[in-house]
């Protein structure tokens, strides 16, 4: 039987359109953290811009809420997410095979995207636990981070470099981010810890919900790691910001990046990042944490893993255009 022409064609456009690239739908993952931090919605604010784009590219992005940065990075090696936002000094363990990583080996083909925003190592405690500075947390009740968190981590390098262990303080908890702020308005635990962007919502609550101050992290220790690791810089908690903190505070922290794996296509981080870079002030507008954001710091900062193929592709493109 022949088909009258104008069905030929009908079938001819329609297999052309179900086969053309473009159209061929990619679903992809972005782990990020508790949904009480930043990871979460920094997650959220990607892939919004990524689907606002989904007709020309046929990239389908979702979120996870994770257990954080180590749990995020492990994940992307066992082929379980895609993309994850990770801490700049677990991104480099793990790309290493150090720290925390050291069981596992490199990571070699760990792939860096952008950097996103400092997350400094932020330390909340009640404010009737006689806590001025992070040296008088020993001997007190403390959530040190669940396990997979990046704060956990830290924490754990900290607590070293104070020459501590978990018998150090009276009390040790392992709560999440969201568990945490509760826990101390109970007055369950005197401090807990999170490495983190601000404004957030742990925070917010751990400092409306009870009376507590941001304690300051700084000292020989702390100056020591600044030293000998060039992920941690010197970092401030805006005053002002949260309830019982009118001035900054000092810390150190780290970046917030988000990574992936060699894996994955060049088309569809190009993507990623073409979409985020295109609507810059979009994508500032969609969280606080993000107002100060210089793209040309997202280029580099805190990426110990090389730039994955698509990423940089895109970043040539755009230095080149200018
Ligand atoms: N930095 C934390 C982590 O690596 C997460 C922070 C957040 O959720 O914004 O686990």
């Amino acid at each position: 039987m022949k088909l009258p022409g104008v069905i030929f064609w009908f079938l001819v456009v329609l297999a052309s359109a179900l086969l053309s690239p473009a159209q061929a739908e990619s679903f992809i993952t972005i782990g990020t953290g508790g949904v009480t931090g930043v990871y979460y919605p920094a997650g959220g604010a990607i892939c919004r811009l990524v689907n606002i784009q989904r007709e020309q590219h046929g990239i389908r992005c979702a979120v996870e809420s994770t257990d954080g940065s180590i749990y995020n990075l492990n994940a992307i090696r066992d082929g379980e997410l895609d993309l994850g936002i990770v801490q700049s000094d677990w991104q480099y363990h793990a790309y290493l095979g150090t720290g925390v990583f050291a069981d596992k080996g490199p990571f070699k083909s760990l792939r860096t995207v952008f950097s996103i925003y400092t997350e400094p190592f932020t330390v909340v405690a009640r404010a009737d636990a006689g806590i001025k500075t992070f040296a008088d947390l020993k001997g007190k009740r403390v959530n040190i981070g669940n396990p997979g968190s990046g704060q956990r981590g830290t924490m754990e390098v900290l607590m070293e470099a104070m020459g501590w262990t978990t018998k150090s303080f009276a009390k040790v908890t392992q709560l999440n981010a969201a568990e945490q702020s509760r826990a101390l308005c109970e007055n369950k635990v005197d401090a807990i810890v999170f490495t983190v962007g601000h404004p957030n919502n742990t925070i917010k609550e751990a400092t409306t919900a009870c009376n507590s101050v941001i304690v300051p992290v700084s000292g020989p220790a702390v100056n020591k790691l600044i030293e000998e690791n060039a992920f941690y810089q010197l970092a401030s908690i805006p005053g002002g910001m949260y309830r019982g903190t009118p001035q900054a505070v000092s810390t150190f922290g780290i970046h917030a990046t988000l990574v992936t794996s060699a894996r994955m296509e060049n088309e569809v981080i190009y993507q990623i990042v073409k979409s985020v870079f295109e609507h810059f002030s979009t994508f500032q507008k969609l969280h606080p944490a993000f107002s100060n954001l210089d793209p040309k710091e997202m280029m580099d900062n805190g990426l110990a893993a090389p730039l994955h193929d698509g990423a940089k592709k895109y970043f040539q493109e755009a230095a080149s255009s200018k």
